[in-house]
């Protein structure tokens, strides 16, 4: 179909489909299918004022709603999204290429972060001292920011927007949500569900658009804070620009993600952990892992496990019943392939070869098999990169010390994982690793919604993490308030601090 003639995905601003004029487009493709099937519309300077006008008039009535009502609204979107879970799947696997069982996964983790919003009553209230002084009392509140901004990456495009807006909204602000312009639809999806669940019109507004809708975002006057996820350098010039700019800012970025396996590991499990983590949504996973730290002397036994299972593996459309998709586009398939020349010249040995590998699905989807990466040097970009891609490496070491050594160098901090029988050992690196989130043989160790989500060193930037306690701390600012009412026996001039 001519370019022309493809559907355009247009923003969503109070409560109704924006139709952009900017003339400026980007293409969305069917990964598995390797053709574009739409057009994604990118903002422009003009249309990103719209939608923060929508979100900033919004405002006022939204933060004086009451606790019962917002509430109300976040159970009714909760029950939609579960019941109609299945159309939100198709679209995620349609635009980014994951399987069907793996988008229903991703959902559901979104869907936590929305039950765990529907108890904000909770989380907002405040603390209340009395006679701190005769006859004064002190209290806090917290507060809703204003209008804030999300910025989502392409891997997660409906948990991460949900790690997000359902608590910002539940903590009374208003929205303007910039989604990866990859796979832009299931943000409207997302945001019209919201509409149908009674949320005002203007309260949650989606802008599709490039770096100059992000630019946007975080230079407006009008935009209090910045949630952003994506990679490492897009990340820090996100926080450098908006902190500039007098917003509150949580950037987290990339990851590479180390698996240490002890000797006295079950390998059966490890192997499994490893093809799960290595290889789930193609390795387009910030808590993917994708380097094995095997501990002398598990690695060929390890290696050998990891290879019958890769054996097993069905590559191909999501739509079917297979383990694993396409990557995102061509170029990032390419990307990621180039990496196993890279391997070569930096003298390690491929060990599972995931170039043209038979494949259920249309030949010209975006494939790379199952790769791993035998004895790769930590000085190739093959270990220094973040890969992104279903590219698993593997780094022999002699000791605990020198896998621990190893993972604290790295410059990354999101999640790691440790298989041990050994509970002294598991008990040492939960304490020494510096290391965000931590696997005890659990090689994705993403927190429930209750607690919260973030890494360490160049995965985050900015001291707040996403959803759990942190989301409504940082949704939130808080208010002190000294309090006295009138009694005749206080009064008069004093000019110190009261002292009883
Ligand atoms: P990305 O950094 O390319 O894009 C993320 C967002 O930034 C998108 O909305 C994109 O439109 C925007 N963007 C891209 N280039 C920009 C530029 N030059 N200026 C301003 N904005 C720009 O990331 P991606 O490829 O969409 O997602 C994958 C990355 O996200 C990986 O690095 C992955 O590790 C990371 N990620 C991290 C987490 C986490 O929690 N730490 C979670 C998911 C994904």
């Amino acid at each position: 179909m001519p370019e022309a003639a493809l559907p355009v995905v247009n923003h969503y601003v109070s409560g109704a489909e924006f139709v952009s004029t900017s003339g400026r487009t980007a293409p969305v493709y069917d990964p598995a299918l390797g053709v574009q099937t739409k057009s994604v519309a990118l903002a422009n300077a003009e249309e990103l004022e719209v939608a923060i006008k929508a979100a900033k008039a919004a405002f006022p009535a939204w933060r004086d709603t009451s606790l019962a009502r917002r509430q109300q609204i976040l159970f009714t979107f909760r029950e939609l999204l579960s019941s109609r879970r299945e159309e939100l799947a198709a679209i995620l696997t349609e635009e980014h290429g994951k399987v069907l069982s793996d988008a229903a996964g991703e959902i559901t983790r979104g869907l936590e972060v929305v039950e765990f919003a529907t108890g904000f009553p909770h989380l907002l209230k405040g603390e209340y001292s009395e006679n701190v002084s005769t006859g004064v009392d002190v209290y806090s509140t917290r507060q809703p920011l204003g209008v804030v901004g999300i910025i989502s990456p392409f891997n997660f495009p409906a948990m991460v927007p949900l790690w997000f807006f359902p608590i910002a909204i539940a903590a009374g602000n208003t929205v303007v949500l910039k989604p990866s312009e990859k796979d832009p639809s299931s943000s409207n999806w997302l945001a019209a569900l919201f509409t149908e669940a009674g949320l005002p019109d203007g309260v949650l507004n989606v802008v599709h658009g490039d770096k100059e809708a992000v630019d946007g975002l975080l230079t407006s006057p009008d935009v209090k804070s910045i949630s952003f996820v994506g990679s490492t350098p897009i990340a820090h010039y996100v926080y450098e620009t908006a902190t500039q700019h007098g917003k509150r800012v949580q950037a987290l970025g990339g990851a590479k993600n180390h698996m240490l396996v002890l000797p006295d590991a079950d390998l059966d499990l490890a192997a499994d952990a490893a093809v799960n983590a290595g290889f789930g949504s193609a390795g387009e996973r910030c808590m993917a892992i994708s380097v094995v730290v095997a501990v002398d002397p598990v690695a060929d036994d390890l290696i050998a496990k990891i290879t019958e299972r890769v054996a097993g593996l069905v590559v191909g459309d999501g739509r079917r019943s297979c383990d694993m998709g396409p990557l995102v586009t061509e170029a990032h398939r390419d990307k990621v392939s180039s990496y196993l020349d890279i391997a070569v010249e930096d003298g390690a040995t491929i060990a599972i070869d995931g170039r043209g590998i038979e494949v259920d699905g249309d030949a010209a989807g975006f494939w790379l098999g199952p790769t791993l990466i035998d004895n790769v040097p930590t000085s190739s970009r093959v270990y220094t990169d973040e890969i992104f891609g279903p590219v698993l490496s593997v780094v022999r070491v002699a000791t605990y010390d020198d896998g621990l050594a190893l993972i604290n160098a790295s410059r990354y901090g999101n999640g790691t994982a440790i298989f041990t029988n050994d509970g002294g050992a598991a008990r040492r690196f939960q304490n020494e690793v510096e290391v965000g989130m931590i696997g005890i043989n659990v090689p994705i160790p993403v927190p429930v919604a209750y607690y919260s989500f973030g890494g360490f060193k160049d995965s985050i930037f900015g001291d707040t993490k996403a959803y759990g306690p942190d989301g409504f701390h940082f949704f939130t600012r808080q208010k002190a308030i000294t309090s006295r009412w009138l009694d005749p026996s206080h009064g008069g001039i004093n000019l110190g601090f009261p002292q009883n």
